[in-house]
Formats: C-alpha cells, sequence, structure tokens
C-alpha cells in the first residue's frame, strides 16, 4: 500500500463516518421547526410562527377549536367536538407531527421554514 492509498482511504473512511450525521442533519425537518399551519376544511387556515404565543380560535359549520401555541409548542386547548381527541392529542414540537381533528376537518401541522407553503421550504442543500 502506496502513501497516496493509504491516505485515500483515510479520507474515504473519515468522509463515510460523517455522511450520516451530515444527512440527518440536512434532511431531518425535525431541527428546524418554526411554522405552524393550519388547515380548516381542506382550505389554509393560516400560517402562524412556532415561536410566537397565541391562542387561535377556528370554527367551522360542526364547531370550533381553541388552538394554542405556547412555548414553541402547539396543542388544541379546547374543542367541542365529540371525542375530544384533537385536545387529548397533547402538544406538538417538531415539524412533521400534526394533530388533526376529522369530527372539524382541522388539521394542524409543523413545518420548517417561514414561507408557510411545503413548495418553498427550502431543501437541505441550501442550509
Ligand atoms: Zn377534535
Amino acid at each position: 500500500m502506496k502513501k497516496e492509498d493509504f491516505l485515500l482511504a483515510a479520507v474515504l473512511l473519515t468522509a463515510t463516518c460523517f455522511i450520516p450525521f451530515i444527512l440527518i442533519r440536512s434532511l431531518s425537518p425535525y431541527s428546524l421547526a418554526d411554522t405552524v399551519q393550519i388547515y380548516s376544511d381542506g382550505q389554509v387556515f393560516g400560517t402562524y410562527s412556532l415561536f410566537e404565543d397565541r391562542t387561535i380560535a377556528v370554527s367551522c359549520d360542526s364547531g370550533s377549536n381553541i388552538v394554542s401555541i405556547a412555548g414553541g409548542k402547539v396543542f388544541v386547548s379546547e374543542a367541542d367536538c365529540p371525542g375530544n381527541d384533537c385536545v387529548r392529542c397533547g402538544e406538538i414540537s417538531k415539524a412533521g407531527e400534526f394533530i388533526v381533528c376529522i369530527p372539524h376537518r382541522l388539521y394542524i401541522l409543523i413545518t420548517s421554514g417561514t414561507s408557510g407553503t411545503s413548495e418553498n421550504v427550502p431543501d437541505g442543500v441550501t442550509y
């Protein structure tokens, strides 16, 4: 084994060791959660920052939900749906996590990217 071969092997081995960490960091949406998207009845109801505490009332024909954003977490604090499954979902805080209220056709999703639309979310290469 020549010196160059050894060097090449060392570089490749080192690079190979770091690839999973780079991929996880660049591809994982979990480290970039910053936007709360609320859909009601299949339409975008609103897009909010995960880091601005607020309470949002979402009403539809069949009832209403109170969505709370507090301390970087989102949860349904009140709902008049049968079963209250959306309230019992608890808090979500990571990109990709969601809360669904099926009776009220409410969908709350945490995403990354401040644009609020999935097609404008930057891919891992841009970071
Ligand atoms: Zn519900």
